[in-house]
């Protein structure tokens, strides 16, 4: 059993009895702490230098300092950093899908295969159409996997949603127009684009994605990714902001016992707003995502 953040800082602060204020040294054994304990959480190299130089700073600033219970300030400092990196000062606002477009409001769904994009369709057509009262449409430009077309038919028609059936021999672009202009002409207030991922990043991905983005102009761009993925999110989350201009991200598999840290490291990298948390592989396993939680929940 790993200790947790707090149980290992605890550690430290003992062996400070005495020392009434944050030193260099002192600062520096918590802060290694620290350090390990977001490794363990599988944030990312770069996330997690950044994130030890932003609480190290404001730990040796005057509030830190000043303070009674030096130790304690700390995990207070080290607590409120990485839930504003998660999101906590952006509001709940943060979380919410923009509609602010003639309609059909285009949602375009990006990330590797396995990631829960599919899902993650079925669950946001659910939640439209039973909190938002909208009517949805979602159509795959997925052609190189007849199944993934099937399987998205059928979470649409679970969860009551309209689904445009596509055909493997059409391009990708064509598919997704063809699907704007049913949805304007049977006036869906949403059109949800799933898309083909592969398992790995792949240039012909990047570039049939762009297209598709390039072609319908969507107001959401959510990218789709797996909490359990580890030191591996940081380089999916740099290929995919690249090539796309992100309005969001999805963290799925929050159910299983991953400590969660691609949130940090796909933070680092785009600094989107993270809009949902995928809580299980049911249609209605979608939760608004909650900064601080995820905060506690990285710390350990
Ligand atoms: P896609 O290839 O990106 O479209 O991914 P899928 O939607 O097909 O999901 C891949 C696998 O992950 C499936 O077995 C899903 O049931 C599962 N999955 C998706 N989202 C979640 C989630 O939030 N929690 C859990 N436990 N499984 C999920």
């Amino acid at each position: 059993m790993l200790d947790n953040l707090t149980q290992r800082l605890a550690k430290v602060v003992k062996t400070m009895r005495g020392e009434a204020r944050l030193t260099e040294t002192n600062t520096a054994e918590m802060l290694r702490e620290v350090r390990l304990a977001l490794l363990e959480a599988d944030v990312a190299l770069p996330a997690v230098r950044e994130f030890i130089a932003n609480v190290k700073q404001k730990a040796l600033g005057e509030e830190v300092i000043a303070s009674l219970t030096p130790g304690q300030a700390l995990v207070g400092v080290v607590q409120r950093e990485l839930a504003s990196l998660m999101g906590a000062d952006l509001g709940p606002e943060a979380s919410q899908l923009n509609f602010a477009t003639q309609p059909p409001a285009i949602i375009l769904m990006a990330g590797l295969q396995g990631a829960g994009k599919t899902t993650t369709v079925g669950k946001l057509a659910k939640y439209l159409r039973e909190q938002k009262k909208k009517k949805v449409l979602t159509v795959s430009t997925d052609v190189y996997r007849p199944a993934a077309i099937g399987q998205l038919q059928t979470v649409t028609e679970q969860v009551g949603a309209d689904f445009f059936p596509s055909l493997t021999t059409d391009k990708p672009v064509d598919i997704a127009l063809a699907a704007l202009d049913f949805a304007k002409r049977h006036y869906h207030d949403v059109l949800i684009i799933d898309t083909a991922g592969r398992l790995g990043i792949d240039e012909a991905m990047m570039h049939e994605i762009t297209a598709v983005h390039a072609a319908v102009k969507p107001i959401e761009t959510l990218f789709v990714v797996d909490a359990m993925l580890g030191q591996d999110a940081i380089n999916t989350a740099k290929a995919f902001n690249d090539a796309l201009p992100l309005t969001g991200i999805v963290l799925t598999k929050l159910d299983g016992d991953a400590r969660g840290g691609a949130a940090l490291s796909v933070r680092h990298i785009t600094g989107k707003p993270i809009k949902f948390a995928g809580v299980g592989e049911k249609l209605d396993g979608l939760e608004a995502f909650d900064p601080s939680r995820m905060a506690n929940r990285i710390l350990g």
